[in-house]
């Protein structure tokens, strides 16, 4: 009986130490772990959070799970929809959760993300990759937590504080999550906003020539918000010229008739302006050669002593030279003036053009669509003028401005809203 009870002792014992083994076998038994994978969120670079292992024990008849904490929850704050990319490594499933404000926004895999759109609000993304067990791997599942803010709010920027007479001020604008297009309004003149994509607008906003200095205010209205861009117009120096021209040029070329002529012509070009920009890179000074009467200067005719104001830039060159466009555009008038001569009215966009006069043959029609550089007519002396010159002027609705800014690339124009 002792004996009996000796041998069961012995035999718990044994079990016991057995248990106890195997026990220790499971618990130390080591995770076959690969290298962490990274995933890339909104283009960072990002390491776990946390991850669960499955590791096999016993020849494979137990499993043990055991977690490890990585790095800590990111929050990469505000970003626009525009930055939320994924990418995920190779070889991984990958599903993901999304919460906004603690509630559930969407779940599903890395492609899914890619496609949904975001409100302004508070995110969470968990994302999972997982891997099944290996040869030389365990089953693996990594998550990843970040934290984000998506905030559009509608905003307008002005170029400049500060302008010259002549002088171009371009405003952009984002409409945020409104689909409405913005609306602007300015003593400065009448300009209208170009559509960029995204929500994005360009506006130019002319400061004439004659433009009285002092302080003006932009306001802009987008995405039912409003902002006011304050300016102040500092003069520009100009130079007085005395101009002899015969009486007869004088005689033919200005009076009733012309006035008439020049009104039912070029004035109604004025007022209209193409929804895009149409330009692209530098405005080019058309044909190089002496700049004969500089932009804004005051001229005194055969002895007048009223000055009339010279708004644009007359450029002396040979009689028949090929005059190029500025830039790209449309073709707004082409014809004969008896003012201006031969004519060529191109309009750039967002109501920018430029006017090229006294041409001796024009070389395109109304409605024509023309790329930087291609000819559109030759330089001439028709109309009021006192020899071979090209007329180049630039102007934003009524209002003459300087073209050498668009020349030497210094104009707010170039700033942003390029095509
Ligand atoms: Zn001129």
């Amino acid at each position: 009986m002792e004996a009996v009870k000796k041998f069961f002792k012995t035999l718990l014992l044994l079990l016991l130490i057995a248990a106890m083994g195997l026990g220790i076998w499971h618990f130390a038994a080591p995770v076959r772990e690969q290298a962490a994978p990274y995933i890339e969120f909104a283009g960072e670079r990002i390491g776990f959070t946390s991850a669960r292992f499955r590791t096999p024990t016993l020849f494979g008849y137990l499993r043990k799970d055991s977690i490890r904490a990585g790095s800590q929850e990111l929050d990469l704050g505000k970003l626009d929809p525009s930055q939320l990319t994924l990418e995920i490594p190779e070889g991984y499933e990958c599903s993901l959760v999304v919460k906004k404000e603690g509630e559930q926004y969407f779940s599903g895999g890395a492609d899914d993300f890619a496609r949904q759109s975001f409100d302004n609000g508070d995110y969470t993304i968990t994302v999972t990759l997982h891997c099944d067990e290996t040869q030389e791997t365990d089953w693996a599942s990594f998550f990843y937590v970040v934290d984000y803010t998506v905030d559009i709010r509608p905003s307008a920027v002005f170029s400049a504080e500060k302008a010259l007479q002549g002088d171009i001020i371009t405003v952009l604008v984002n409409t945020g999550r409104s689909d409405a297009e913005p609306t602007i309004s300015t003593d400065l003149g009448k300009p209208v906003f170009a559509p960029l994509g995204n929500r994005n607008y360009v506006s130019y906003v002319p400061v004439g020539f004659a433009q009285t200095p002092g302080e003006y205010e932009i306001k802009v209205s987008a995405g039912g918000e409003s902002f006011t861009g304050k300016v102040t117009v500092e003069e520009r120096e100009y130079t007085v010229q005395n101009l002899t021209i015969d009486e007869e040029t004088v005689a033919n070329t200005t009076g009733a008739g012309a006035s008439i002529d020049y009104a039912q012509k070029i004035t109604p070009t004025l007022y209209t302006s193409e929804k895009d920009i149409l330009w692209d890179g530098l405005f080019i000074q058309p044909i190089e050669g002496t700049i004969t009467t500089e932009f804004g200067l005051y001229r005194y005719t055969n002895g007048s002593s009223r000055a009339e104001r010279h708004t644009g830039i007359d450029i002396a060159a040979a009689e028949g030279t090929p005059v190029p466009a500025s830039n790209s555009g449309k073709v707004v008038y082409a014809g004969d003036v008896i003012s201006t001569g031969g004519s060529v009215v191109i309009e750039h966009g967002c109501g920018l053009k430029t006017y090229y006069y006294h041409l001796s043959s024009v070389d395109v029609k109304t409605g024509d669509v023309v790329s930087k550089g291609d000819i559109i007519g030759k330089v001439g002396s028709t109309g009021y003028a006192t020899g071979p010159h090209l007329h180049f002027e630039v102007k934003l609705g009524e209002y003459a401005l300087s073209p050498w800014e668009l020349f030497d690339g210094s104009s707010s124009i170039y700033s942003a809203g390029q095509k």
